[in-house]
């Protein structure tokens, strides 16, 4: 056997038993049991992640049914990576513990008219302090990602930004991706599921979706950006044309609306503390959002079928005011019997949600790795290749 087969046989091995520990404490036997492995080979392996610090020894078990044994955990705090979400309004900083839990979160707010430098130069001062032992900086944005190339923004006003610039004095490897899809992914690297949409729902409109595994970008990486879908309207969209959908379906347009019925408030904060009040007109304006949301998820269903969908971006925090009319109206218009009950939640990370997704890059890619991170023959330049996580065989499979 040559020497890069067996390399690549021991980070599939240690990939195994990473992920089935992901989902809890097990003991030698149990790992042996469920990957198939001799237990003699699941020992040795073991004994490595444990030296590396990977792992930890907890308390030793006795089941009713089974051998006695020592159960084994991931270590918490053993890895963990920085993400960012560059939103439109501004910026969230976190870092994001290889257990998924946030260790911490910082967020501040950009003029509107501020330029990718203004911006990036903030979030590098903010996360420069923050890098040692972390696995990379992974970064959302809300527009067409293609590598280390934005295509387009609407709601940012960017067009065909290098990256690779912006990111030129960073001292991690860095990873780009457009706000929905790093926040689909991050639910698939989470939940290990196959079919699931991702909506996020703030200033404008996007979807990730997941289809059988597989994260879709298309040919040109602009899959599920449903917020400009083309309508009849008549109001202009931030993307230069008439009647995008998200003219009627974002949280700008929520403000509109509640504009035009007579509301006084200025952003969405306020509105949610209004409607938590009571205020009538409020709760009126949401409930014609959550009636329009519904309407969405039903074509929604029929354009990519998901299992499951999940709300994030900053209407996760007015879903409760939301899901009511959303429901009714997913009923009304469903195609099929299944979607009128579909199941749609918001993001459990709330407004962390997308950085959350940037961080998730590097700690699938970690977990992909079998933790051999340093070792990885895919390392070019402390960038890393493509791995696609949410197949069938990627944690959680
Ligand atoms: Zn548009």
């Amino acid at each position: 056997m040559r020497k890069g087969d067996t390399q690549e046989i021991r980070r599939l091995n240690r990939r195994a038993i990473l992920s089935h520990l992901r989902r809890g404490p097990l003991t030698r036997a149990d790992l042996s049991r469920l990957t198939g492995l001799a237990k003699s080979a699941v020992s040795r392996l073991v004994e490595e992640l444990l030296q590396e610090g990977l792992l930890e020894e907890g308390a030793f078990t006795s089941p009713p049914l089974g051998r006695p044994g020592t159960l084994l955990h991931l270590r918490p705090g053993a890895r963990f990576a920085l993400g960012a979400e560059v939103g439109v309004e501004g910026t969230v900083l976190l870092a994001l513990d290889w257990r998924g839990e946030v260790i911490w979160a910082k967020e501040w707010r950009h003029p509107k008219a501020a330029g990718p430098e203004e911006r990036f130069a903030r979030l590098f001062q903010e996360a420069l302090p923050k890098t040692e032992g972390a696995l990379g900086l992974g970064f959302t944005l809300p527009g067409v990602v293609v590598g280390e190339r934005l295509l387009f923004a609407p709601n940012l006003g960017w067009r065909e930004l290098s990256l690779k610039d912006l990111l030129a004095d960073f001292p991690l490897p860095t990873l780009a991706e457009n706000d929905a899809k790093a926040s689909a992914l991050s639910e698939v690297f989470f939940h290990g599921e196959e079919n699931l949409a991702y909506l996020v729902l703030s200033t404008g409109l996007g979807v990730g979706v997941v289809a059988e595994g597989r994260l879709l970008r298309g040919a040109n990486g602009a899959a599920g950006e449903v917020g400009h879908w083309q309508g009849q309207g008549e109001r202009r969209c931030a993307c230069g044309r008439k009647g995008c959908l998200e003219t009627e379906l974002s949280l700008e347009a929520l403000l509109q609306h509640h504009r035009a019925l007579g509301g006084e408030a200025e952003d969405v904060d306020t509105l949610r503390a209004q409607a938590q009040e009571g205020d009538p007109l409020v709760q009126a304006s949401l409930a014609h959002l959550g009636e329009a949301l519904g309407r969405f998820l039903a074509n929604l269903a029929v354009a990519y079928d998901p299992a499951r969908v999940v709300v994030g971006g900053k209407a996760a925090e007015l879903f409760p005011f939301l899901e009511g009319p959303m429901r009714r109206a997913l009923e009304a218009h469903a195609f099929l019997q299944a979607h009128r009950t579909l199941p749609v939640q918001p993001s459990s990370y709330g407004h962390l949600a997308a950085a959350v997704g940037g961080a998730s890059l590097f700690l699938a890619r970690f977990f992909e790795l079998g933790g051999l991170w340093a070792e990885s023959p895919r390392r070019n330049g402390g960038r890393y290749a493509e791995v696609a996580f949410g197949d069938r065989r990627g944690p959680g499979a």
